[in-house]
């Protein structure tokens, strides 16, 4: 058997590893680690995992040494950089921008930065956060703009994490609306303070008194009545109150002391992450703590980089940012992830051992979600959703955010019987492996923000792949409910007209019935259609009806009569009966 070359190969070994990872690791041929494995008694192929302990037994008679590798290396959450004595500095505060579409929010943002942004944006929705910071009165507030569809919940959700103040922009024409309900109740979560913009004052049909009672029935009192919420009334378009605003953001900061580690290597969160065309994966960073600088190495989750340029908001380069300094970084190995926590490391050995342990832990994760996959739960899953219609997709978006949103909101469309299947997803323009694996499960390609060449248009339209783009969540969304609704067909309703007590049966034969009774409910006319009470399908239609010998159109509840029904057999229905008039249509399934 090989062994390793030297005694003292001291290898980094997590709690429990792969087989074919651990002989990777320490350089040994997996057959020999196999063969060893057996000789102590386990079982296991090259895609098993086994524990440090077992690891530790074969390790020494391969003649190698152990480690164990450490949760911090493998999280990568920490940086060595942090200890808890260090001095704290104030920092700027983070506010989160929320409320409903359409209320406002990007026009303010814009009165505020005196920007121009707002032009630039699809459907007025913002597609992703952002992340600035502004000078008022001599100092800073980072803002994030989070978008304002109820889709994009999960930035939303990042958005508060990181937030001190939660800016919650509402129209005094349009008042609370539903998004503005969850941005109130992911703020109340979340227990960061609340701010309250009632913006678009200047609106004739402004109506600031009707929009305080709404906040305050959802647990936002105005501090005029006594409650702890600042409201401040604005308009984006005159100007009105900005100030003011940027003033009670500064005043409750000052309440909160906020501060942060200043020195020391840099650690944060991802808030935006994109791929550009000249510059490759560029990341909007927020720093949290200690400072960020040109030169650094990154890592967040499974990608590292090393900080090429620096970015502020208002485009400016920088070498070093620090805690609430939002900056757009270029120079990662591949695109993080929205909401991933990033560290500052030491050197660039460091930030590749880290990923790697990362994407280690990540693959564990992954085949342990295998092998659950043939427990009873998931086959009864399973087989619950193999006889689901499907309607197979596959997504492409620009960035991370708008794809793990886009994707969550998909999947809340289906119910018993039909649901989305998204057979692959991914970040970047449509490409030729797209267009293949969509036309080899049948599924359809669904664009958010991303465009598709002239070669791979013509491509899917020759291998017949449908392929539809969007830049507005709602009617991407709203379009996929339309096709899963078609897909769902429709059902047969019945709808209850009348009720009828026989109280003499004049005539049967094979296709006809007279009788005569008592409407005890609804109102009897021509061609409804009849049943008996206890049946589930109608034997015949009104043809006559007769009130006092004549012939009328219809009969309402309480009177007597006579009908005469087309029936298409010999009916069983005797005196004292009760009968069931009916209409009945197909309605389309909904969602
Ligand atoms: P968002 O979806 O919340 O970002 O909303 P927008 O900022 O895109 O604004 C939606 C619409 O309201 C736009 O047509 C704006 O011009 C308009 N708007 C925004 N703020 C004001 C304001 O203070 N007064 C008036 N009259 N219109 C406003």
């Amino acid at each position: 058997m090989e062994k390793a070359d030297s005694t003292n190969v001291v290898v980094d070994i997590p709690a429990t590893i792969q087989v074919k990872d651990f002989a990777e690791r320490s350089g040994v041929k997996v057959s020999d680690v196999v063969a060893e494995l057996m000789k102590n008694g386990v079982m296991a192929t090259i895609n098993d995992a086994i524990d440090f302990d077992t690891a530790s037994i074969i390790a020494s008679d391969l003649g190698i040494e152990l480690k164990p590798e450490t949760e911090e290396a493998v999280s990568g959450k920490k940086n060595s950089h942090q200890t808890d004595g260090e001095s704290l500095v104030e920092r700027p505060p983070v506010v989160a921008v929320m409320g409903h579409v359409d209320h406002g929010k990007t026009t303010l943002l814009d009165a505020i930065r005196k920007s121009e942004v707002a032009k630039s944006e699809a459907g007025g929705i913002t597609q992703h956060v952002k992340a600035y910071q502004i000078i008022h009165s001599g100092r800073k507030i980072t803002f994030l703009d989070t978008p304002g569809h109820e889709a994009f919940s999960i930035l939303r959700e990042h958005g508060t994490r990181l937030t001190d103040i939660a800016l919650i922009v509402v129209a005094a024409d349009e008042g609370v609306k539903p998004q503005t309900e969850e941005v109130i109740s992911f703020a109340v979560k979340s227990g960061v303070r609340s701010v309250v913009a009632i913006t678009k004052i200047d609106k004739p049909n402004a109506n600031i008194e009707r929009v305080k009672q709404q906040l305050s029935e959802k647990g936002l009192m105005p501090e005029e009545w006594g409650g702890d919420t600042v409201m401040v009334e604005v308009s984006a378009q005159n100007n009105t109150n900005l100030d003011k605003l940027l003033d009670v953001i500064l005043l409750i900061t000052d309440v909160d002391e906020l501060k942060a580690r200043a020195d020391g290597l840099a650690e944060g969160t991802v808030v935006e992450a994109h791929v550009s065309t000249g510059q490759g994966p560029l990341a909007t960073l927020l720093v949290e703590a200690g400072t960020l600088k040109k030169g650094d190495y990154l890592i967040a989750g499974s990608i590292y980089a090393k900080v090429r340029t620096m970015e502020e908001s208002n485009g400016e380069q920088i070498t070093e940012a620090t805690s609430a300094t939002p900056v757009l970084v270029a120079g990662w190995r591949g695109l993080p992830v929205l909401g991933e926590q990033f560290v500052a490391v030491e050197s660039e050995k460091q930030a590749k051992a880290q990923s790697l342990a990362y994407a280690q832990k990540q693959k564990y994760a992954q085949n342990a979600e295998v092998k659950k996959i043939s427990s009873e739960d998931k086959l009864t899953a399973a087989i619950a959703s193999a006889k689901k219609i499907q309607l197979p997709l596959l997504l492409k978006a620009d960035v991370h955010g708008s794809l793990q949103a886009v994707i969550s909101s998909l999947e809340t469309l289906g119910n018993e019987e039909i649901e989305v299947r998204i057979v692959d997803s991914g970040v970047g323009a449509v490409n030729e492996s797209d267009v293949a694996m969509a036309g080899s499960t049948g599924a359809s390609i669904i664009g958010f923000n991303v465009s598709m060449s002239g070669p791979i248009k013509q491509l899917a339209a020759r291998s017949k792949v449908q392929t539809r783009f969007y830049k507005v969540i709602y009617e991407l969304l709203d379009d996929i409910k339309a096709e899963m609704e078609d897909k769902l067909g429709s059902v047969t309703v019945e709808e209850l007209q009348a009720e009828l007590e026989v109280k003499g049966i004049f005539r049967t034969s094979k296709n006809m019935l007279i009788c005569g009774g008592l409407v005890k409910s609804g109102k009897l006319s021509k061609n409804l259609l009849v049943r008996e009470e206890n049946a589930e399908q109608p034997f015949g239609s009104v043809k006559k009806l007769q009130r006092e010998q004549q012939a009328v159109e219809e009969v309402k509840e309480g009177n007597l009569c006579g009908v005469e029904i087309v029936t298409e057999q010999k009916s069983t229905v005797q005196e004292g009966d009760k009968l069931i008039f009916v209409k009945i249509s197909e309605k389309a399934k909904t969602l």
